[in-house]
């Protein structure tokens, strides 16, 4: 049960981290919704968490930015006051192969996906670590971990995920604090809807359990990672990928 906590959620106007945000609810935690330009699908979130009977705040604001990511925090510490639970999940994709990717679809993936969690972490850890606890769980990627052809941006901040968790890990875990980074496979979200259906297919043939994850898989480690069931976890990577990175 997370009755009493505040979860902070990025990119939980839709998919995974909506999903996120719903299973932190439905446990009890009053959850601060970000997102970056879907405003109504954040009101809808908004509403479904309101009807588990515990507080949601939607706050717009781009985790590129390092002034964005601080007045999203700023917001959330003067709605709720402390923050115990920060899952950074907020990502975007933009594939192609390297002999053509662009500079600006490089640097738009690093920036979004990896300097991101820079930006809202920066935020948060002053006031985990005053409060003597708290959970950071970050989204990472199968990608991060096997790669993927048509995603060295991609791959490449999912992987700086990883080292920036392990290392956080060891920076504050004397703190009370735990970090620790979900990996997920594929899921069945706007992200993957964009894939082809024979790419969906020779997909399937690479996961153990031949099919496709949903959100709420994710949501569900997440949980397990940011309630007391967590407790002893941290800087550890956990795949929710139907069995692809073993
Ligand atoms: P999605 O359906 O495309 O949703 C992405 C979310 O991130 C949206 O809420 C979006 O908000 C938000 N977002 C994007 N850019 C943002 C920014 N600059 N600032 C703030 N919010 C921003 O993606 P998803 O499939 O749920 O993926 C969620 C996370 O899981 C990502 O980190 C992704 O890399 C990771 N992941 C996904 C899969 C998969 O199979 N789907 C697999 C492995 C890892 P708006 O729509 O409001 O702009």
């Amino acid at each position: 049960m997370l009755k009493g906590k505040t979860a902070l959620v990025t990119g939980a106007s839709r998919g995974i981290g909506k999903a996120i945000a719903l299973k932190l609810a439905a446990e009890g935690a009053n959850v601060v919704i970000n997102y970056g330009q879907n405003r109504e699908e954040a009101a809808k979130t908004a509403a479904e968490i309101e009807a588990l009977g515990v507080r949601a705040l939607i706050v717009q604001a781009d985790v590129s930015s390092f002034v964005q990511a601080k007045e999203l925090v700023d917001r959330a510490k003067q709605e709720f006051n402390t923050l115990d639970i920060l899952v950074n999940n907020a990502g975007i994709t933009r594939d192609g192969l390297l002999m053509r990717m662009s500079e600006q679809d490089f640097d738009q993936v690093i920036e979004v996906n990896l300097k991101g969690i820079f930006n809202v972490t920066r935020q948060v850890v002053p006031l985990m670590v005053k409060q003597r606890s708290g959970r950071i769980i970050n989204i990472t990627s199968v990608v991060g971990l096997l790669g993927n052809p048509g995603q060295t941006n991609y791959a490449a901040s999912k992987a700086g995920i990883i080292g920036f968790t392990k290392a956080l890990a060891k920076e504050i875990g004397s703190r009370g604090i735990t970090v620790n980074a979900v990996a997920p496979g594929f899921i069945e979200t706007a992200m993957t809807a964009a894939l082809p259906e024979k790419t969906v297919e020779a997909i399937k043939e690479n996961i153990t359990l031949k099919k496709l994850g949903k959100p709420q898989n994710v949501a569900d480690a997440v949980y397990f990672l940011a309630s007391d069931l967590g407790e002893y976890i941290t800087g550890q990577v956990l795949s929710v990928d139907g069995g692809m990175a073993y």
